[in-house]
């Protein structure tokens, strides 16, 4: 087994235990890592939920469920966690300063010819690259939720980023059946530069009487064919994390067109997140 089999990755919330289910299922070793015992748990039995759900659907056999989960395996310890691999994919929360920490002990602790992939949506791969001794190395490996339905994922190259590194990571998220694109490092890529944009314009709309929520919805669902409003999905997405990508946009692309709308910032400083506070620009069952 080459060593790239051998796959840490960093972080045990939303995306990486989603992360973790498809490396596992495609045959890596698995050694998934957080602070929190308690995550590490949770993400273990979100993994054999959705595990059996692809036996119920027939998109698996049981066979391949078992051999998956006996390849996952889980710590607390970072450093022990990756001593061994070939790659590690962090998906720690979207701060600037703990993936420097984390990027520099991955640096220290994963054999140097590892790869270093983040799952960062707006941190550039370029500075998290900065932060270790191995630049070319490091690259972004941008999934999508769920990562074990989604099919994309933007292969971000950093400015020092290595054609080898390149082609390894994207060879093996084809080997996830995944479709990778290739994409150069600016702020949001190209899904939340295309994105967010389009969701903050639809808040606008809200803001300044243009329509209502749900015909605002309405217009992009059955005129655009898109299969989800901007606003419901700006509730899925969280408006705390649009308002960041946005803002993000803005001061690094430095062009006003990006400017968050005022009416997002309110409904963000009202704690009205979207579908994880029951209330963003529709309504939602607890
Ligand atoms: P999350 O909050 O669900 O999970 C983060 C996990 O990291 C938590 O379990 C937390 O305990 C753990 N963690 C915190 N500090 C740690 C440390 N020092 N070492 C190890 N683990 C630590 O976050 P998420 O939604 O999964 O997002 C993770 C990353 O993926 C972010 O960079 C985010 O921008 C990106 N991303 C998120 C989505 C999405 O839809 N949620 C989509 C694409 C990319």
């Amino acid at each position: 087994m080459s060593r790239i089999q051998q796959t840490a990755v960093v972080g045990a919330g939303t995306m990486g235990n989603g992360i973790a289910h498809v490396f596992a299922l495609h045959g890596h070793d698995v050694t998934l890592i957080d602070v929190d015992q308690d995550r590490l748990d949770a993400a273990v039995t979100t993994i054999e939920e959705n595990l059996n759900r692809q036996v119920d659907k027939d998109k698996i056999g049981s066979g391949e469920r078992e051999e998956a989960l006996d390849r996952l395996q889980t710590t607390t310890d970072t450093a022990e966690g990756v001593a061994d691999v070939g790659l590690a994919v962090e998906a720690v929360p979207e701060e600037q300063e703990l993936k420097a920490e984390i990027f520099g002990t991955l640096d220290r602790h994963a054999p140097d010819d590892a790869i270093l992939a983040s799952n960062t949506s707006s941190i550039s791969i370029t500075w998290i690259a900065a932060q270790t001794e191995r630049p070319a190395r490091v690259i972004g490996m941008h999934f999508f939720n769920p990562v074990p339905v989604m099919t994309l994922v933007e292969v971000v190259r950093g400015q020092r980023t290595s054609e080898a590194t390149f082609d390894t990571v994207s060879g093996l998220a084809e080997e996830l059946d995944k479709k990778p694109v290739e994409v150069e490092d600016y702020p949001g890529f190209v899904s939340n530069r295309v994105l967010m944009p389009m969701i903050n314009e639809a808040v606008f709309c809200v803001m300044e009487g243009v329509a209502d929520p749900d015909d605002i919805d309405t217009v992009m669902t059955l005129g655009m064919n898109h299969p989800m409003g901007p606003l419901t999905l700006a509730d899925f997405i969280g408006l705390d994390v649009c308002l960041h990508i946005m803002e993000v946009l803005h001061e690094e692309l430095g062009d006003d067109k990006y400017r968050p709308c005022p009416l997002l910032r309110r409904k963000v400083t009202a704690g009205q997140l979207g579908r994880k506070t029951g209330e963003g620009f529709f309504s939602y069952d607890a």
